[in-house]
Formats: C-alpha cells, structure tokens, sequence
C-alpha cells in the first residue's frame, strides 16, 4: 500500500511489546487509514507511535511526526472527530480492541469489523471489546 510505505518509518518489531496502540488495517482504505491514525494520534497526546498489522502481521510502526507532516501542519492539534474532515474520508467507525489478561494492556483498533482478533502477545487469547 503505497501511504503506509510513505508512513511507517520502523519496519522493524524491535519493541514490539513496547508500543501502546495497534492498528489493524485490514481490508481498510488508504483515507480511512490515514484519517484512523491522524484521529488515533489526536486523541492522545501521549500516544506517539502506532503499529500498524493487517491482520496477524506486523507491517511496522508509524510515528506521530511523520503522520502528522504528511498531512501537513494544518492539522496540528485538531481534535479526533476533525480527522473526519480529511477529503476522501468516508464515514466509517472504528473498533476498540484490549487483551483481556491481566497486567497484558495490548489494545487494538480495527477499522473494518471482523471477528475478533488475537492478542499479539498472546496468540491464543481473543482480544474483547473495550467497554
Ligand atoms: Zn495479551
């Protein structure tokens, strides 16, 4: 996918365990990928870097500056739900995901609702829906 080539700037799992947030892009477009990790980044100021998977895969990690530069500095501080604003961005909903072990905290966003999804640390675990 050409934007994730331009976007993920790690193709490495040097810390796999390490990053907070995963997205899954999995049968999603290239706007609705973008506008899930420019609302993702937004609504967490702490939040700066994502993985990105298509389903169990690792396809690398993108950072919040350079996501943030590739749409530009207009878009600096805006609010998640403005990430809907982007041109070509459909309306779309994304799915909350967390591993549901103890002490585990993986999360995944899901952007096309499938079945549930496995914990990257835990193969074996199903992932549940955020409440
Ligand atoms: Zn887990």
């Amino acid at each position: 996918m050409g934007l994730l080539d331009k976007l993920i700037v790690v193709k490495v799992a040097a810390h796999d365990a390490g990053a907070a947030v995963a997205v899954d892009v999995s049968g999603a477009s290239d706007a609705q990928v973008l506008g899930t990790l420019v609302s993702t980044f937004g609504a967490d100021d702490s939040c700066t870097e994502i993985q990105v998977r298509r389903g169990g895969a690792l396809l690398g990690t993108v950072n919040r500056e350079a996501t943030i530069a590739f749409v530009g500095d207009g878009l600096k501080g805006v609010g998640a739900s403005d990430a809907m604003l982007l041109p070509g961005v459909g309306n779309y909903s994304t799915t909350n995901w967390v591993c549901p072990r103890r002490d585990c905290g993986y999360s995944l966003v899901t952007i096309v609702f499938d079945d549930a999804p496995n914990c990257a640390r835990h193969p074996d675990q199903t992932l549940v829906l955020q409440g």
